[in-house]
């Protein structure tokens, strides 16, 4: 039977401001995951955290998109949300954005990725968690991963991977998606996923065997809500080895941190800083926006890790790089290109400050 693999996270309160989880949400997390996996819905599960967001990394065999499993999360982090009320946490359930749960946690404010599998004998895969940053982030690290033979030589090399493999694409803006196939259509795909903030990459598929390669959240919370609430903080998963590229490949694009959006307010640009569980606490102006590579070998729907990848001494030039690339940002204040372009200020002060002066302003 095919099982799934459905990560599902929400920022349901920072402890302090904005800059990590308290333990305490993090406990009842794990306290429920283990209650869900006694009572036989889930194989088995872990709650991590990146920053403020709590991930629920979850291994069962009821398919994506199933309404048991994302009950459960949404009762979960009510549960955290409590938690977090009790402790005066800052932004106590800032991402549940309705009322009541209607059948599926996509369009209710957390974000999900969600990955089917045939478990192979050996089944690699990295889950990443993101945080102070946005849907469509993954876009440059997928298409590095996928599509260019600079960073996997498996793309060259390897007869698994030498047919390519495709990208489901999402317009954020006008909800449709188109599949692009690679190599052969890589300038097409490109003109796209260069902007993230409308269209970001929702799912890699290998062309030789069809199977899933890599998934990503895609949910836009300022689209659902109509209003500023804080950043999607994505999530991710990505298979590796055989016919996919190999776990030094997946976790290659991160050596370079990539300008993201996100970092304080949600409103600025700022590198993506490949970081350890142990360093995931955005603290500088609220950021630099983090990515963490937690990897784990499935064992019969088994989590068996993981492993903290981004901890290794290897990724500390790119840390570095980011610490420079965010010193030199910071110095432009609130001017663009560290602030965001005029109409990604659409869910800010900007409207207000706009309406106030209207008046004021004079033909040239
Ligand atoms: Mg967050």
């Amino acid at each position: 039977m095919p099982q799934t693999l459905s990560v599902i996270k929400a920022d349901i309160g920072g402890y302090v401001g904005h800059s990590a989880m308290h333990p305490e949400v993090l406990d009842t997390g794990r306290e429920e995951l283990a209650k869900a996996v006694q009572s036989g819905l889930l194989i088995d599960a872990q709650a991590q955290a990146c920053g403020d967001d709590l991930f629920l990394i979850m291994s069962h065999d009821h398919g994506a998109d199933d309404e048991a499993v994302h009950r459960f999360a949404w009762d979960t982090f009510l549960a955290g949300t409590e938690v977090a009320k009790r402790l005066h946490l800052y932004g106590a359930g800032q991402d549940l954005l309705t009322d009541a749960f209607s059948g599926n946690i996509r369009g209710a404010g957390p974000g999900s990725a969600e990955l089917e599998l045939e478990e192979r004998p050996s089944e690699p895969v990295i889950v990443f968690m993101g945080d102070k940053t946005s849907s469509g982030s993954f876009n440059l690290p997928f298409y590095k991963m996928f599509a260019d033979p600079f960073n996997t030589a498996g793309l060259v090399i390897s007869e698994s991977l030498h047919a390519g493999f495709s990208f489901e694409v999402h317009d954020l803006k006008d909800h449709r998606k188109i599949m692009f196939n690679t190599p052969e259509e890589l300038y097409d795909l490109l003109v796209f996923i260069g902007s993230p903030g409308r269209y970001a990459v929702k799912r890699v598929v290998t062309r030789s065997s069809g199977e899933v390669a890599a998934v990503s959240s895609t949910d836009k919370l300022s689209m659902i809500a109509g209003r500023y609430v804080g950043k999607d903080d994505p999530t991710a998963i990505v298979r590796c080895q055989g016919n996919f590229p190999a776990v030094g490949e997946v976790l290659e694009p991160f050596t370079t941190p990539y300008i993201v959006e996100g970092f304080m307010r949600g409103s600025h640009y700022g590198p993506w800083m490949p970081v350890g569980l142990a360093q995931a606490h955005p603290t500088r102006f609220d950021g630099p926006p983090r990515v963490v590579a937690l990897g784990f070998q499935l064992a019969d729907g088994k989590l068996v890790g993981p492993r903290d990848f981004f901890e290794d001494v290897s990724f500390d030039n790119a840390r570095r790089e980011a610490n420079d690339v965010a010193d030199f940002l910071r110095k432009h204040g609130p001017f663009e290109p560290h602030r965001m372009p005029l109409d990604e200020m659409e869910y800010t002060t900007m409207p207000a400050v706009a309406a106030k002066m209207a008046s004021r302003w004079s033909e040239l």
